[in-house]
């Protein structure tokens, strides 16, 4: 083995959900070979052993829909609509969006990622490339991959260019271990049918998953249904694009029939509780969601959205907001909530087979909760407590493919010190020309 954690409770989010109070895994080459009782480990040869006796193992997090880059510009666009609010941050990112920025960005987000239990997430954002490389960089599990607009972007990329460049994109990082490739329109109403299409195709010539935005504000499904006399679901599912796996972020504004449609087609959601509440784009149906047997997972949305990559404030609003809005007690149970966030959030992602649970054969992407907290004192539901009690403080340490990405609160792979360093230098210039322009004329108060 190369490593042996001991003593730990182990919630294993497997098949059957066992529990184990006082149980360990064993990790060699980067997988999971052994979980079992501390009795069952012990004395197993190992490289090192941790004893982990009063903390809480289980199966990283995984964050459904993210824009690491946005980091850049985090608190820079408040207290606007969505639509007036996107029109404000693309200024900022037309003049500060870089490859080289973008990296910087994506760095720290994964650093604020693993400091809170998340070993993977979906990343949608300019110069993919950044992101998996400060991914790669930083032992973070990322997927990714390339963005489509109807117009050019800060990455100067001609929108007739895109496919193929995409098309390079998912060739040179299909063989990245860490990488999991998708390919992702920013929506319906910002690319035409036929770039929708041409997207899709690109993903199935990938075998890649799709992953676009939909239904996010009450405007947006008008403006669709003006445009194209459908739904933005029903426009989806009628240009082929349910056809495949498909991620869709949001889906807060669904009719009856973009329900049906989305449960034929086997998509999942992705529910971003915290973005849709701050841009009052409104509550998404995720009762009805789980009723009808969709796959739901809960992502941040990004840290202009939702100002921070927290998935515990996320986790903890998704049960909230159901019980709360229908006023029963006992929608989104939390073990589900717990499921969405491991299990199912790496099956709606196409990893299903590799992360999201602790078990033998699986990727050892897992945390260490440390438990002798006043807060998390005493527990008679550890569900409960994941969902209702845990923060991202209380991770300790964390591992992703079987290598320890943060240890006793300290990060292994980023130098953290330098990421906020060099943010700080470059979100002087961001906040100088932010401030410079006319108010009136932005959107800005
Ligand atoms: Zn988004």
């Amino acid at each position: 083995m190369d490593t042996l954690i001991l003593g730990p409770l182990v919630v294993t989010m497997d098949v059957g959900d066992r529990i184990l109070d006082v149980g360990g895994v064993a990790v060699r080459d980067g997988e999971i070979v052994a979980v079992g009782t501390r009795e069952e480990l012990e004395g197993l040869p190992a490289a090192e052993t941790i004893d982990a006796t009063g903390q809480l193992l289980m199966p990283g997090l995984v964050n459904a829909h993210t824009h690491l880059g946005d980091s850049l510009f985090r608190s820079l666009v408040e207290e606007l609509p969505l639509e007036a609010w996107l029109e404000r941050l693309w200024i900022s990112e037309r003049e500060f969006v870089s490859r080289e920025s973008v990296e910087l960005g994506a760095r720290l987000s994964i650093a604020e990622m693993i400091r809170g239990g998340t070993t993977c997430a979906l990343d949608m954002f300019w110069y993919p490339e950044a992101a998996a490389d400060a991914a790669i960089g930083a032992g973070f599990r990322l997927v990714t991959g390339p963005i489509f607009f109807d117009f050019e972007g800060p990455d100067g990329v001609p929108v007739e260019s895109r496919i193929a460049i995409g098309e390079r994109w998912l060739e040179r990082y299909a063989d990245e271990p860490l990488i999991t490739p998708c390919v992702q329109p920013h929506n319906q109403l910002t690319v035409s049918p036929e770039g929708l299409r041409a997207a899709r195709d690109l993903a199935d010539r990938a075998g890649a998953l799709f992953h676009t935005h939909c239904s996010e504000t009450a405007t947006e499904a008008r403006q669709t249904i003006e445009r194209f006399g459908r739904t933005p679901a029903a426009h989806l599912d009628e240009l082929g694009i349910l056809d495949g796996p498909t991620a869709l972020a949001h889906c807060v504004h669904l009719t009856d029939d973009d329900f049906a449609r989305i449960r034929r087609k086997g998509a999942a959601i992705l529910h971003n509780p915290l973005s849709n509440l701050k841009l009052g784009s409104g509550i998404a149906p995720v009762a009805r969601m789980l009723d009808e047997g969709i796959p739901v997972l809960i992502g941040t949305d990004g840290p202009v959205s939702s100002n921070d990559l927290d998935m515990w404030t996320a986790m903890r609003f998704a049960g909230l907001l159901q019980r709360g809005v229908h006023q029963d007690p006992v929608l989104t149970p939390a073990q589900e909530i717990v499921r969405m966030s491991t299990t199912v959030g790496a099956e709606g992602l196409g990893l299903g087979d590799r992360v999201g649970r602790l078990a033998e054969g699986f990727r050892a992407d897992l945390m260490l909760i440390d438990l002798a907290r006043p807060h998390l004192t005493p527990m008679f539901d550890v569900y409960a407590h994941l969902v209702y009690a845990v923060g991202r403080d209380d991770v300790r340490s964390v591992m992703i493919d079987g290598r320890w990405v943060m240890r006793d609160r300290t990060l292994e792979t980023i130098d953290e010190a330098a990421v906020l360093a060099d943010m700080t230098d470059l979100a002087s210039a961001i906040g100088h020309h932010a401030a410079a322009l006319a108010p009136d004329s932005m959107g800005l108060r």
